[in-house]
């Protein structure tokens, strides 16, 4: 499953991070959602190739988010 973010719409929330910390971090750079570099696609911090046991608290996140910026490719 892939992941993409449309990360110049995040309000820094904080929920998809809450939900699953260990596929979403706050970049400390600009206070957005990233994906944690582990996962990224060509380092790219908006996009993510998403493990299978991380793929429900992935999943839960972008139905969270109250943006709906969190678009997932499965
Ligand atoms: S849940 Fe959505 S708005 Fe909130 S921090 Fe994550 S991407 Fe940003």
């Amino acid at each position: 499953m892939r992941v993409k973010i449309e990360r110049e719409e995040c309000i820094s929330c904080g929920t998809c991070w809450s939900t699953c910390p260990d596929f979403f971090e706050e970049d400390p750079e600009d206070g957005y959602c990233s994906i944690i570099e582990q996962y990224r696609v060509g380092g790219d911090p908006a996009e993510g190739e998403v493990p299978a046991d991380l793929e429900d608290c992935v999943r839960e996140a972008a139905e969270e988010c109250p943006v709906e910026i969190i678009h997932l490719d499965e």
